[in-house]
């Protein structure tokens, strides 16, 4: 666990919390940097938990691969940089490896995610779609670890021996790219694709009306590009990068697109433009007690 930098609380309210529960590192640079920003930049707290150190991603010739430990440790130090460049509170590791996450034990992994979730106490949960962006088994393992993570988090009789008490999230959302992302991804770092099980998985593209939430983080393009430039060993085309167009950076930067997969606190069709929608301007945690008519078995 590390601790990047102090926060001290000078009003009443207590601090908006916002946590990313992800596979790898670069997975918060090039998935979420812009919400990472910008809600560092306007007081939130943010929190990162990170399945795995990503031990194999290695881009050099096979005969240079210094092997999962040296890498991790590698990734580890990109990683504590791009933290530093978006305002991370904290990173913790659930010291999973690299490829196996959705080989691991299901119900261990969970205790792990809801042991940060009671620690934390985040207002909002964010991670990746289920279907992991482009099939990335890390990806989709990590939606789902975390999708139930929340909802054990809250549960009283869910059990985890050294954080134990509690924690309600009012919102989890699901990373969702919409076209326009994929192809100005696509166009910057090559085609996605993840062979799995003898089929090519391609970027999976959520339409335009299944957005829940936009989120215009513009003012924030070359934060979220110093911190992917952080991942160096993950950049094999760094030089290319480094001189991207402005406009390139702004269609791969210039706003992200969610899904509001659970919310205690608002719903609709309505689009968000603020992950915290229904949450400003009012105490976290307090009771939720409905006085609801009497309903009538037909
Ligand atoms: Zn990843």
């Amino acid at each position: 666990m590390m601790r990047l930098r102090r926060f001290t609380v000078e009003d009443n309210h207590k601090p908006l919390k916002l946590m990313a529960v992800l596979a790898h590192p670069d997975d918060e640079s090039l998935a979420m940097g812009g919400i990472l920003a910008k809600y560092a930049a306007a007081g939130v707290q943010t929190y990162l938990v990170m399945a795995t150190r990503g031990e194999r991603g290695w881009f050099g010739p096979a005969a240079a691969y210094p092997g999962p430990e040296a890498l991790g440790r590698l990734r580890e130090t990109e990683l504590r940089a791009a933290a530093q460049v978006l305002g991370l509170q904290e990173i913790v590791y659930l010291d999973y490896q690299d490829g196996e996450l959705d080989q691991a034990d299901p119900a261990e992994a969970i205790a792990r995610i809801v042991s940060q979730v009671r620690w934390v106490g985040p207002d909002v949960v964010v991670t990746f779609d289920p279907n992991g962006m482009y099939g990335h088994p890390d990806h989709i393992a990590i939606s789902q670890l975390t999708t139930t993570a929340v909802m054990a988090a809250a549960d009283p009789g869910h059990t985890v021996l050294t954080r134990n008490s509690p924690h309600r999230v009012a919102k989890l959302y699901y990373r969702a790219f919409v076209q326009a992302e994929q192809a100005a991804y696509e166009a910057t770092f090559g085609r996605l694709v993840m062979p799995v099980d003898r089929v090519q998985r391609r970027f999976t593209v959520w339409p335009e009306w299944a957005i829940t939430t936009r989120v215009d983080t513009s003012a924030y393009g070359e934060q979220i590009w110093q911190a992917i430039a952080c991942h160096r060993s993950q950049l094999p085309d760094y030089q290319q990068l480094k001189t991207l167009p402005d406009e390139v950076k702004a269609g791969l930067w210039g706003r992200q697109s969610y899904y509001r997969a659970i919310s205690l606190v608002n719903g609709g069709r309505e689009v968000e433009d603020d992950l915290f929608a229904g949450l400003r301007g009012r105490a976290q945690s307090r009771p939720l007690i409905y006085d609801l008519p009497q309903l009538q078995a037909a």
